[in-house]
C-alpha cells in the first residue's frame, strides 16, 4: 500500500496547491492541506506541486497468514425463492479450484424459508451450505446482506470469495471487501489456483486487448466476480458428509436504510443469456429495415436476436441484446453471425458458444477463426436462401 504524506512547511500558495489534482483529492482540512479518498496515487501532486511538498510512501502491507483462510466459498443468490444459475456454475468452478488446492466448498445463502434451496446447493457439490434464513433477508438490502456475507467471513475464513457478476454482486462484492481491505477482481473470464491457494484471477483489459493476470498475494480472503454463462454448470453431485450449517444475524445488523414496500415482478422477459439459438446482425446489414430477414431466420430456428456493439451505436438495436465484452456474454448451442467482422470485444462476449457459424463477406474476417463453420459470401444472398431452406424444410 502506498500514500501520499504533505510537508505542510513547503506549501507557500495553498490556492494553487488545491488546484493540482485532477481528481480533487487535495483539500484543507482543519487549516491544513489533505489529501482525501478521491486520490487515485497519480502523483501529479509529487511531480507538479511545490518542491517536497508531497511525498510517496510505499508501506509494506503485512501478508495475511495463509494458513488461517482455507476454503473457496460461493455466495449464492435467491430470489423469489429461485438460485440465479450463476450459483451452480461458480459452485462447478470452487469444486475444480478445491480439488487442486485440498481445499473445502462453501456456498453461503441469505434468504428466507430456505431450506429446499439450501438441498439443492448440496446437489451441486457443496461441502457446506452456510444459511442465514431470517425475514429480514428476504429481498436484497445492502446493508443486512453485507452484514452477512461479513458474518460468514469472519466465522469461516475463506481464502477466495467467488460472487455472480450480478446487479446483486456487482454491489455486494466490492462492499464486502472493503470491509476486510482486500482485493476484489470484477468478471473474470478464467480463474486457476495455486497450491498456496493465491487465486489466479484472469479477465479481459484495455478494451479485450489484453488477458491481464490479478494476483492478491498479500491479503485474504480473495473476491472475485464472475459473469453469468461463464462457466458451466456441472454435473449434479452430493458429496460424502455434507451439511447445511445455519446461522443468524444479531438484530442490530438488519437494520437498513432501505425499506421494501412493494415487490412488483417485471413481466418474464427472453434474456439472451438464456437463448439456446442466437442469430447476431453487425455492420454488414446496411439498414434498420434489413434486421427483418435476419428476426426472421432467427423466429425460423426458434432463437432470439442480438447484435454487436455497432449496430447498439447506431441505434438499431437495444443495448440489452449487444453480446461482447461491454454487453452480454452467451453461450447458446447455435450462434450464427450475419456480417460481424469478430473483434476481440465481441468474441469475448461468444467465443464460449458450442456452435459457431459465420456469414461474413471479408475471407479475412477474424470471425473465421473461432467459427466451427464459416460461410464466406454476401449475408443479403445467404440469409434468404437459409429462410428459403428452413421454410421448406418445415412445410
Ligand atoms: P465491423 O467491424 O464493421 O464488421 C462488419 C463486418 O461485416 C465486416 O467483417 C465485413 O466484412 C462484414 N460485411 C460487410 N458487408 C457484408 C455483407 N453484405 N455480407 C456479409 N458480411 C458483410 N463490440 C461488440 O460487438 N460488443 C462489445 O461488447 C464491445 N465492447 C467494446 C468495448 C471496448 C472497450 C471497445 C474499445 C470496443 C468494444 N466493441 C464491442 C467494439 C468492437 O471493437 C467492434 O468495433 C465491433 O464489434 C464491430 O462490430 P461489427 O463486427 O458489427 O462491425
Amino acid at each position: 500500500m502506498a500514500e501520499i504524506i504533505i510537508h505542510q512547511e513547503k506549501i507557500a500558495d495553498v490556492d494553487a496547491v488545491l488546484k493540482l489534482c485532477p481528481f480533487g483529492a487535495i483539500e484543507v482540512n482543519d487549516g491544513k492541506v489533505a489529501i482525501n479518498a478521491g486520490c487515485r496515487l497519480c502523483r501529479i501532486c509529487i511531480k507538479k506541486g511545490p518542491a517536497g511538498a508531497f511525498e510517496l510512501i510505499e508501506n509494506d502491507a503485512p501478508v495475511a497468514d495463509k494458513s488461517k483462510w482455507r476454503g473457496i466459498a460461493v455466495v449464492a443468490e435467491v430470489t423469489a425463492g429461485k438460485l440465479h444459475p450463476v450459483s451452480f456454475e461458480l459452485l462447478g468452478k470452487a469444486r475444480e479450484l478445491a480439488e487442486k488446492s485440498a481445499q473445502e466448498v462453501y456456498a453461503v445463502v441469505f434468504g428466507f424459508r430456505l431450506a429446499p434451496v439450501a438441498e439443492e446447493l448440496l446437489d451441486y457439490g457443496a461441502d457446506k451450505v452456510v444459511v442465514y434464513d431470517q425475514p429480514e433477508l428476504e429481498h436484497f438490502r445492502i446493508e443486512p446482506y453485507t452484514a452477512a456475507l461479513e458474518d460468514f467471513i469472519n466465522a469461516f475464513h475463506p481464502s477466495v470469495v467467488l460472487v455472480g457478476g450480478t446487479t446483486v454482486g456487482r454491489s455486494l462484492a466490492p462492499r464486502t471487501a472493503a470491509r476486510f481491505r482486500t482485493g476484489l477482481t470484477a468478471d473474470c473470464t478464467i480463474l486457476d489456483i495455486q497450491p498456496d491457494t493465491d487465486l489466479d484471477q484472469i479477465r479481459p483489459a484495455y478494451g479485450g486487448n489484453i488477458m491481464a493476470h490479478i494476483n492478491t498475494p498479500r491479503h485474504r480472503p480473495q473476491f472475485a466476480t464472475v459473469r453469468y454463462k461463464i462457466f458451466s454448470i456441472p454435473e449434479k453431485c452430493r458429496r460424502d458428509g455434507a451439511e447445511v450449517i445455519q446461522r443468524k444475524l444479531a438484530p442490530s445488523a438488519l437494520g437498513s436504510g432501505i425499506k421494501v414496500l412493494e415487490v412488483k415482478p417485471k413481466p418474464p422477459v427472453k434474456m439472451l443469456e438464456d437463448a439456446e439459438i442466437i442469430v447476431a446482425a453487425g455492420r454488414g446489414v446496411k439498414k434498420p429495415e434489413d434486421l427483418a430477414m435476419l428476426h426472421e431466420l432467427a423466429e425460423l430456428l426458434d432463437g432470439q436476436l442480438a447484435s454487436s456493439r455497432a449496430l447498439v451505436e447506431c441505434g438499431w438495436a437495444p443495448a440489452g441484446r449487444q453480446i461482447g465484452l461491454s454487453g452480454r456474454t452467451v453461450k447458446p448451442k447455435l450462434i450464427i453471425t450475419c456480417g460481424i467482422s469478430g473483434a476481440i470485444q465481441f468474441a469475448a462476449g461468444m467465443n464460449n458458444s458450442e456452435f459457431i457459424v459465420a456469414i461474413n463477406s471479408d475471407p479475412e474476417a477474424a470471425i473465421f477463426k473461432i467459427a466451427h463453420v464459416g460461410i464466406c459470401g454476401d449475408l443479403y444472398s445467404v440469409v434468404p436462401r437459409l429462410i428459403e431452406r428452413l421454410k421448406g424444410s418445415m412445410a
